[in-house]
């Protein structure tokens, strides 16, 4: 597996400093930023505790139960700025598949529209297609996750789309196929733009066998990280019980990572710092 950044690499991550033209520039520059972060710590997504779709196909237990106790964050280094991104980007896309029904008389699209797979996590899908019958997910990406989604799925997009696809099933729709479409967010150009497609059903409503064997395991692997995060909540497991599974893909974005933790038995999971570190 490839590795975007070291631990040591993530630590010196943050913070850095911004800079301008002058010194007043520079510190100007500070004051924009804050703006920026103070918007983005304050966000839904990043203050919301119920986890939805896109969190629920995560591999590490311990992330997922960390959440579902909503244990403090630890990983104060991780950049906001993909996600304000990404967030951007899908308001914008948003909009556009909106007024492509418009621009052409049609009611093809729907954006954003919530869905319901299972009544405790229930989400947001970015989008419908009624003429193909997919449920599209956009996926806002830098090059490298780009690149691994070129390779295959991605076990959490891949629950993500199913759990919404059974959303849209459970609204009465029909669904063929679900869709990650994935733009190079750091490109110059859209024509990096990847779309990788999974078949759902068999006739638009008849489940395919493996996908209803995914989904209940990982309906079967909540209920079990719910009951492990009630243990939490109540002072009977620490949250360093909780089985890990570190991965580079995962750990630097996650919000118990402190890879320091593998040294000073901190808060915090050391999560791939325990791979690289002899005592870890
Ligand atoms: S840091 Fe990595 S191993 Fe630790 S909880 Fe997060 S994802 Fe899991």
């Amino acid at each position: 597996m490839s590795t975007p950044i070291s631990p040591t690499e993530f630590m010196s991550a943050a913070p850095k400093s911004v800079s301008g033209s002058s010194p007043w520039a520079a510190r100007y520059a500070i004051e924009l930023r804050r703006v920026f972060l103070d918007h983005a710590a304050r966000a839904p997504r990043t203050l919301q505790q119920h986890l939805g779709p896109s969190e629920l196909g995560v591999e590490c237990d311990r992330q997922v139960v960390g959440k579902m106790a909503a244990l403090p964050t630890t990983n104060h280094v991780a950049d906001p700025w993909p996600s304000i991104r990404g967030t951007a980007l899908h308001a914008w896309a948003a909009d556009a598949f909106t007024e492509d029904n418009e621009r052409r008389g049609l009611l093809r699209w729907v954006a954003e529209n919530p869905v319901v797979p299972h009544p405790d996590h229930p989400g947001t899908s970015d989008l419908y297609d009624a003429v193909e019958q997919s449920v599209d997910d956009h996926k806002f990406l830098g090059e490298s996750s780009m690149a691994k989604i070129r390779k295959g799925w991605p076990r959490k997009y891949l629950v993500q789309l199913l759990l919404y696809g059974l959303g849209y099933l459970n609204l009465g729709l029909p669904v063929r196929r679900v869709v990650v479409a994935a733009y190079p967010a750091t490109a110059a150009s859209l024509d990096g733009l990847y779309v990788r497609d999974h078949e759902f059903t068999s006739d638009g409503y008849t489940l395919l066998p493996e996908n209803v064997d995914l989904l209940e395991l990982v309906f079967r692997q909540t209920a079990e990280r719910r009951a492990l995060a009630d243990q939490v909540l109540a002072g009977d497991l620490r949250i360093d019980a909780v089985n890990a599974s570190p991965d580079n893909d995962e750990c630097f974005f996650c919000p118990f990572y402190r890879p320091q933790s593998a040294k000073d038995s901190g808060p915090g999971c050391p999560g791939t710092a325990a791979a690289s570190t002899p005592n870890g």
